[in-house]
């Protein structure tokens, strides 16, 4: 059964090895994340070369995405490990002073977030569990009132989902990961607590301004002033990721939903494919099965035509990566089959303009019920505008570079295949044999030139 969601897998301690990676490539994984919050460069480039030469052995493209922390903020030490209970309606201090923190006041490292606090902003402590509200901004310290209390200790992290922060995007660690994974040629970078597209423009040039490899970045959506400012997010990024753990964190988690089908849809005008994220079968860190709400959850992506869905917990540290993979790579296979009244299909191209040229491959195709769409691809871009159009069969790119195939694993239905000899013979029928695809018609795009060929 022909899968068109493409699966990102997020690789930790409990996937790191070659028998279970090369078991998970096979059962469908086309991405696989490093986060570099968790382990230093060195530890994180030993498993990039791992991925590739399993990704050799098995035969297939892989993306590689190196996922950097950002500026996650975190509050300061408290008295070795004792826990305070903040009760609501007290009044509780933010300040510069280093000195543990009590009951009444701690340390917030980062003097850029006290000064770029205003009265109302609400400061959301550990997941968003405790909740204070600033009543007053001073030089260095803020003054605020508990709205919802709980208990808080040593270097919990917070979000500001009120307040523009006037940061850098790359913190030092970033900046040192960073360093290091370009040397690793990665074909991803993934940014993370995105707030504007200058953002992505200083991430880019860093990367340029050390590498010639063509390296394409993420936006990791998960702050509300970033979903405002998706248009130029996106036009500044190469691909999205719905970040949904920090986006249900600084929204109202009911939000979430709505405002992920809001950037799909946006993301899809652009071009840009969109990786959904997190907690999509949570369960399975330890059970068997997933519940019927993951299953729903999966299934949606594909519904919603996302060019990706992707595993954290799940695969980094759960019991069975493996069964992950599998689990989700039957629901995708199942859902991506099901077009019957869906909305997002290729018929709903009403968001391009009516003679984009990839709307008419897309139509041409349908009209000519083709079994799939063969591109010659130089770069990801023909290929990518196709797979928005999301038409529904495969669409197989064969590429005259690994970085180009290794790319467009991200995409929605992409096939990618790095074979510089079918590229330099231009023979789509031997390409479309390589996926199985003997009969019926074919589209072909060759640069600026689309032909239809039938195949029996
Ligand atoms: C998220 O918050 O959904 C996410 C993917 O970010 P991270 O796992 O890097 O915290």
């Amino acid at each position: 059964m022909t899968r068109f969601t493409k699966i990102t897998a997020s690789i930790g301690p409990k996937c790191e090895d070659v028998d279970t990676l090369t078991r998970m490539i096979k059962a469908g994984v086309s991405v696989c994340r490093l986060n570099f919050s968790h382990d230093t460069g060195d530890i994180q480039g030993d498993k990039i070369d791992m991925i590739r030469s399993v990704a050799k052995n098995v035969g297939v493209p892989v993306a590689i995405m190196v996922d950097i922390q950002g500026p996650k903020h975190r509050i300061g030490d408290f008295e070795s490990d004792k826990h305070y209970p903040l009760k609501i309606g007290q009044k509780f201090i933010l300040d510069s002073d280093s000195t543990p923190g009590d009951e009444n006041r701690v340390q917030l490292p980062d003097m850029d977030v006290i000064h770029s606090l205003n009265i109302g902003d609400r400061v959301l402590l550990n997941d968003g569990k405790i909740e204070l509200r600033v009543d007053a901004v001073f030089d260095d310290s803020v003054e605020t009132t508990v709205v919802r209390g709980d208990e808080i200790w040593s270097r919990r992290g917070f979000n500001l989902p009120d307040t523009d922060i006037d940061t850098d995007i790359l913190t030092t660690k970033d900046k040192a990961d960073l360093e290091y994974a370009i040397t690793k040629n990665p074909d991803y970078i993934a940014v993370s607590f995105v707030q504007r597209a200058e953002d992505i423009s200083n991430v880019r040039d860093f990367i340029t301004e050390r590498t010639a490899h063509p390296i394409k970045i993420i936006a990791k959506i998960e702050r509300p002033n970033a979903v405002k400012r998706i248009v130029d997010i996106a036009n500044a990024a190469d691909a999205i990721m719905i970040a949904r753990g920090d986006l249900a964190v600084e929204l109202p988690f009911e939000q979430v939903p709505a405002v992920s089908r809001y950037i799909l849809r946006e993301c899809r005008k652009l071009n840009k494919p969109v990786i959904m994220a997190t907690q999509m079968l949570s369960s399975m860190v330890y059970s068997e099965f997933p519940t019927r709400a993951e299953i729903s959850d999966v299934a949606n992506a594909a519904y919603l035509r996302a060019d990706s869905t992707m595993t954290s917990e799940e695969t980094t540290i759960g019991d069975n990566p493996v069964n992950v993979i599998e689990t989700m790579q039957k629901i995708l296979s199942f859902s991506d089959q099901d077009t019957i009244d869906n909305p997002y299909d290729w018929s709903r191209m009403d968001h391009v303009p009516e003679n984009d040229w990839s709307r008419s491959v897309s139509s041409m195709a349908f009209l000519n019920k083709a079994s799939a769409i063969v591109v010659f691809a130089r770069n990801t871009d023909a290929t990518i505008q196709i797979s928005c159009r999301r038409p529904d069969i495969p669409i197989i790119a064969v590429c005259n570079e690994q970085v180009i195939a290794n790319q467009l694993c991200l995409s929605r239905g992409v096939l990618p295949i790095c074979d510089i000899s079918l590229f330099g013979q231009r023979d789509a029928f031997a390409a479309a044999e390589l996926f199985g695809i003997r009969t019926g018609r074919l589209v072909i795009v060759d640069e600026e030139k689309i032909s239809l060929r039938t195949l029996d």
